[in-house]
């Protein structure tokens, strides 16, 4: 049987390899260096509301117990640890935020995410904290650099990665066959991230990249909690002391270079969210871009005139959330002709192929 290539070892190409892997599929997972892709920045967050609306995402309960369960398994199966089980602690910025998690608790298509609201200054002494907290549960994230790095090793120690880049103008394609570099391939899948615009067959999809920019710092006398904390931005204490806080989103941004608005943008952030005055060292500052879709639904599915090609990406700003499902669901139509989810089908938007004049 010949392979199948998966290109991109983002968290989708690492996660749809895995589900080859598992169908004991033969494939080569193509990628560069794993710190380039929008995941190896990612803060891996899995959080089922999101936003001041603190609105309930699509299927929620689906994509999170798929994730769960899949980054335990392969924290097992890649040896390695990158998955933390934590709560979000939320802290209400408004009146109007109390209100809206009144609102929420009360709505049972929100039972079990959202906790009792805590009394002002209840939860963590340094904060400033006006309206009070609550817990949003069940969260954690994924350690992406070390998931990617486990994966490399994973597939490379199984001779299924190859650490380069993908020529599209070394791939022969036709209805009938495809060929890359003059050897028969199955088909290829590609996941790159934002980097789909340079694809010749797949550029056609609507892409808003976003930009996403992170800083890791060191607070000298600022312990806290293991948790994730969400205030004017998010800030994760990390193992070793430090702290990482994110993120903007800079729909301008359309390549990976941090810049000096987004590091000012959070250390702000940071300055606004406690009492005393600390010094933050500043550690690392990093940005990503993320592969957002129109719709904010993942793109998958098989190219709309070469039946050998197909696209895993759109995962927009919840990769590690989508990610497992998303990987499975489109291993299942490939290899088992499952039918596809309409609402992720890339095909959804098939009418901007047929516009294009058909692309290639
Ligand atoms: C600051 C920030 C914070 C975020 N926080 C979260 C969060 O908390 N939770 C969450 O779920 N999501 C979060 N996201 C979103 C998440 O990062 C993305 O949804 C996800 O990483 C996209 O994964 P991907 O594999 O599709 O793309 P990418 O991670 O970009 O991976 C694509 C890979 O393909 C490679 N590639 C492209 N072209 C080629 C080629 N021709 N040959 C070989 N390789 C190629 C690229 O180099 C890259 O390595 C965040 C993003 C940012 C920027």
């Amino acid at each position: 049987m010949s392979r199948t290539i998966i290109v991109g070892n983002g968290v989708a190409g690492s996660l749809l390899a895995w589900a080859f892997y598992q169908k004991g599929e033969p494939f080569t997972l193509i990628g560069k260096p794993v710190e380039t892709s929008s995941s190896a920045v990612a803060a891996g967050v899995l959080n089922p509301v999101t936003g001041k609306r603190l609105a309930k995402g699509w299927m929620i309960e689906t994509f999170l117990s798929t994730a769960m369960q899949r980054y335990r398994e392969l924290e097992e199966a890649w040896e390695e640890t990158f998955f933390y089980q934590l709560p979000i602690q939320r802290f209400c910025l408004s009146s109007k935020e109390v209100e809206t998690h009144r609102k929420r608790r009360e709505d049972p298509e929100y039972r079990g995410f959202l906790g009792p609201l805590r009394a002002p200054g209840s939860l963590v002494p340094e904060f400033r904290d006006d309206y009070g907290s609550f817990p949003i549960e069940p969260v954690g994230y994924v350690e992406l650099p070390k998931f990617l790095e486990a994966a490399s090793r994973f597939f490379s120690k199984h001779d299924s990665r190859e650490e380069g880049v993908f020529q599209y103008e070394d791939l022969y394609v036709s209805k009938k066959e495809i060929r890359y570099r003059g050897e028969n391939i199955q088909r290829v899948i590609f996941c790159e991230g934002h980097e789909v615009n340079r694809n010749p067959f797949f550029a056609w999809l609507p892409f808003r990249p976003v930009r996403g920019e992170i800083i890791t710092l060191r607070i000298p006398g600022l312990t806290l909690p293991k948790a994730i904390y969400h205030h004017r931005k998010w800030i994760l204490p990390l193992p070793d002391g430090s702290f990482r806080v994110g993120s903007t989103y800079d729909r301008g941004g359309l390549t990976a270079i941090p810049t000096l608005a987004g590091k000012e943008a959070l250390l702000q952030g940071v300055e606004g969210m406690f009492h005393p005055d600390f010094a933050p060292e500043l550690l690392q500052h990093r940005a990503g871009v993320r592969p957002c879709s129109k719709d904010t639904r993942p793109y998958l599915g098989q190219h709309p005139q070469y039946p050998g090609l197909f696209v895993l990406n759109g995962m927009s700003s919840k990769g590690a959330v989508y990610g497992p499902w998303a990987a499975d669901h489109l291993a299942d139509h490939i290899i088992a002709k499952q039918p596809l989810e309409p609402a992720f089908d890339a095909l959804r938007f098939g009418r901007l192929y047929r516009d294009s004049g058909g692309g290639v």
